[in-house]
């Protein structure tokens, strides 16, 4: 038996498919039949060669949904099951998290351990099926995995994705208070998560800024009570907008997920005085932001967080999340379109051009 992966040999190389072995399975280790995996923001910086430390050739695919096709067991999942054949499983994309460094014992901050390993990223094709964008998926032991709650569909968790565990992450480090008045800027699939949670922490009014129109559109249903399209407005105007909205004082809380350095020097202008800014999207260097520290962070009071990656429990607490709020929040919109893994290309071409929020991969699909 054989399993064709769809392997990205290097920064603006095309995508191409691959042949791989059936791996051995370890004592504790599972085989997944793939249901879905994405094509995200991430997956375009890899492509752009903009990530640090990747071990090209790699087989993409972060997040991803499968069936327990084989096991190694008995193997007792994070949500305190035991796995059986057959069920949909989802996985924690983070692994090999060593808790001894300095950063998981000391300063308890485990997403900047130096071993952690990131499934479809920082693994190499060479060492195994370690990508969603395959046919099947190996979780080595000691990967977090659980059952897909039964009310929760493949289509709603691979919408959320990626961005979803973000958001939890996000929403976390923002410690929205009940009544507060939240900005969002960017409305890609993190942003459109966020603007969902901040509205589920009870905030009073949640302002999204992003584009294009369609996206600002799902912002709307994803919960937004008032969108702002960048690209159709000047700063000044939404200045004026948005201190209208919040009582003329400013948001109490922003949340970018934009990765604009133009976007954090609009929000520490805009945003209310001792107020909290949390930076989730400049997850590569988009150049730096000019920032005047007497006016925008000593005088304001302000508070800024950054927020770098997510923690096994935002992903348990996100599947908790689906499986109350996915009747009414709409993260299956998100996945917008589903490609074959012959046709990863036009779908990162696609992520590329923001033609859709994100794009999902079935490697059961033939085209
Ligand atoms: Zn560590
Ligand atoms: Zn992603």
């Amino acid at each position: 038996m054989s399993v064709v992966a769809a392997v990205m040999p290097a920064p603006f190389a095309p995508i191409e498919l691959r042949e791989f072995p059936e791996p051995d399975i370890e004592p504790g280790g599972m085989l997944l039949e793939t249901m879905f995996s994405e094509v995200c923001g991430t997956d375009v910086h890899l492509w752009h060669g903009r990530l640090s430390g990747v071990p090209y050739p790699i087989i993409p695919g972060h997040v991803s949904v499968g069936r327990l096709a084989k096991a190694r067991g008995p193997i007792t999942l994070a949500d305190g099951r035991q796995a059986r054949e057959g069920d949909r499983i989802v996985f924690f994309d983070v692994h090999r998290t060593c808790g001894r460094c300095y950063a998981c014992a000391v300063s308890g901050t485990p997403t900047k351990c130096v071993h952690r390993k990131v499934y479809g990223i920082t693994d190499a094709a060479a060492d195994g099926l370690f990508g969603g964008w395959s046919e099947a998926i190996y979780l080595e032991p000691g990967v977090v995995a659980a059952v897909l709650p039964d009310s929760v569909t493949a289509e709603d968790y691979i919408g959320g994705g990626c961005g979803l565990i973000t958001a939890v992450h996000a929403i976390d480090r923002a410690a929205i208070r009940l009544a507060d008045r939240v900005m969002v800027q960017g409305t890609g699939a993190v942003g459109l998560s966020i603007i969902a949670l901040a509205r589920l922490s009870g905030a009073a009014t949640v302002i999204a800024t992003g584009a294009p129109a369609d996206r600002l559109e799902l912002a709307r249903q994803m919960g937004a009570d008032l969108t702002l399209d960048v690209s159709k407005t000047t700063p000044e105007e939404r200045f004026a907008l948005i201190r209208g909205l919040t009582g003329g004082r400013g948001p109490d809380i922003i949340i970018e997920a934009s990765g604009s350095p133009r976007a954090v020097e609009e929000a520490l202008t805009v945003v209310r005085d001792g107020g909290r800014y949390v930076i989730a999207g400049h997850y590569t260097d988009a150049g730096p932001s000019t920032v005047n520290a007497h006016q925008h962070i000593n005088r304001k009071h302000l508070e800024i967080r950054g927020c770098w990656g997510s923690e096994a429990g935002h992903f348990i607490r996100a599947l908790s999340i689906l499986e109350q709020h996915a009747r009414h929040v709409p993260w299956r919109q998100i996945g917008a379109r589903v490609y074959p893994l012959n046709r990863l290309n036009e779908a990162l071409a696609d992520a590329e051009a923001m033609r859709l929020p994100k794009a999902l991969v079935d490697p059961r699909l033939r085209a």
